[in-house]
């Protein structure tokens, strides 16, 4: 192993963001081995990856696919595990980057087990932060860990965002390409179907995020993990829709500079800037032609279209639990839409009542935030349940 190797390991291998940093992995034989690698259904591909990048450990989330993923690496010499613990040893084995790529607060538990041994975790998962920020971001220090945005405005905003100067800084703005139906008007809305939904104009994701970017309930996740992740105040922290999805977010500053991280949509380039940090590294990515893009456009976000934004916004400067039963709620609703058990207006209804529903007592521990979570999911299922009917 050369000097500058990197070991990694990738929860949530098998998605969209694990797929394109084993490509770049792949592209970069070299600098990197791969320790180990989860996924939560996906056998085949997940045996077939471990076996092609030589993983240590291959770990499946759904405790009852153990034997098939044995059966899969059977004479590779690579150990398999299972289930929620299995998660946690993929996250505990030592390995210099852990790239947190699951979806969904199921990422939370498997995320705090890296950053508990004081890792450079690459933190796709933004969920994590949005339902136990606060958390987070303590074990996070305690540990000495160190935590890289992936998300791609975050990952802007970290690269422009002058730390020493916190002070200086007066704004940070999220950029957002509006989705889908960044011009639908409501009668369109009421009628979408899962496949309009994860569409996306601009980017290549997976289906809970792409119906978060339809809703634009992405968005006001980001304002959540945003505040967690950069030392600004609630209320300094804006929305612009800009649907060309080019300047992937912006910081300005006291002296009315304006610094911006612009690029091809393509989640190559922020993942290889944490997998390079504190240097960079070649990405096969489109290069950035603006004379061929011509114009760049912004507009105002609609908070009335699209509610789940406002509802995220709310929960932001509420605080307390507010956030954590608002991405509950937003998965129980997301997971119905996608099945075609409830209406895509009825996702922004179902987080509304349950947010109404809740306590917001702000959780303490990691038990009382796996309490909130699952409490709200209880109430948002029941909800979801009686709108069905109507859908
Ligand atoms: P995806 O659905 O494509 O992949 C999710 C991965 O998590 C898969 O490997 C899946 O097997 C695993 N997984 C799902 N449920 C699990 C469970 N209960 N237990 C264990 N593993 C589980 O999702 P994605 O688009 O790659 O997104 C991953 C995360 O990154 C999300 O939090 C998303 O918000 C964030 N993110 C994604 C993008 C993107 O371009 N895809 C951009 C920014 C942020
Ligand atoms: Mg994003």
């Amino acid at each position: 192993m050369n000097k500058q190797t990197k070991t990694i390991s990738i929860l949530g291998a098998t998605g969209s963001v694990g797929q394109s940093t084993l490509d770049l992995v792949r592209r970069n034989a070299g600098n990197f081995r791969v320790v180990a690698l989860t996924a939560y259904s996906k056998v085949q591909e997940l045996a077939a990856d471990a076996r092609a990048f030589g993983a240590e450990l291959a770990v499946i989330g759904d405790v009852r696919l153990l034997p098939a993923l044995k059966e899969a690496l059977e004479g590779s010499g690579i150990e398999a595990a299972a289930g929620p613990s299995g998660l946690i040893e993929a996250a505990g084995r030592d390995a210099d980057i852990v790239m947190a790529a699951i979806v969904g607060a199921a990422g939370l538990e498997p995320t705090l087990a890296a950053v508990r041994r004081g890792a450079t975790v690459a933190l796709a998962n933004k969920e994590c932060l949005v339902c136990a920020g606060d958390l987070m971001m303590h074990e996070v220090q305690i540990h000495g860990a160190t935590l890289l945005p992936v998300d791609s405005e975050h990952n802007a905003i970290f690269q422009v965002f002058e730390f020493e100067e916190q002070k200086a800084v007066e704004r940070i703005i999220l950029t957002a390409s509006g989705g889908p139906f960044r011009s639908a008007g409501i009668d369109t809305l009421r009628s979408v179907t899962p496949a309009q939904a994860v569409a996306h104009p601009n980017w290549d994701m997976g289906a809970k995020i792409s119906v978060d970017s339809a809703t634009m309930m992405n968005k006001g996740l980001e304002m959540i993990e945003a505040y967690h992740l950069f030392p600004v105040r609630r209320d300094q922290i804006d929305v612009l829709v800009h649907p060309q999805s080019v300047i992937h977010s912006m910081v300005e500053y006291v002296d009315g500079s304006t610094l911006a991280q612009l690029g091809s949509p393509d989640m190559r380039t922020p993942i290889a800037y944490c997998l390079a940090w504190p240097g960079r590294m070649a990405a096969p990515v489109k290069r950035l032609r603006l004379e061929e893009i011509g114009q760049l456009s912004f507009e105002a976000p609609d908070l009335e279209r699209f509610q789940c934004l406002a509802l995220a916004m709310a929960a932001l400067k509420e605080g307390g639990a507010a956030p954590a039963v608002l991405n509950a709620a937003n998965e129980v609703a997301v997971e119905a839409f996608l099945n075609q058990r409830l209406a895509f207006l009825n996702i922004g209804a179902v987080v509304q009542e349950t947010l109404a529903a809740c306590d917001m007592k702000a959780p303490q521990s990691l038990q009382s935030v796996m309490a909130i979570d699952g409490e709200a999911r209880r109430v948002a299922r029941a909800f979801a349940d009686r709108l069905a009917d109507k859908c």
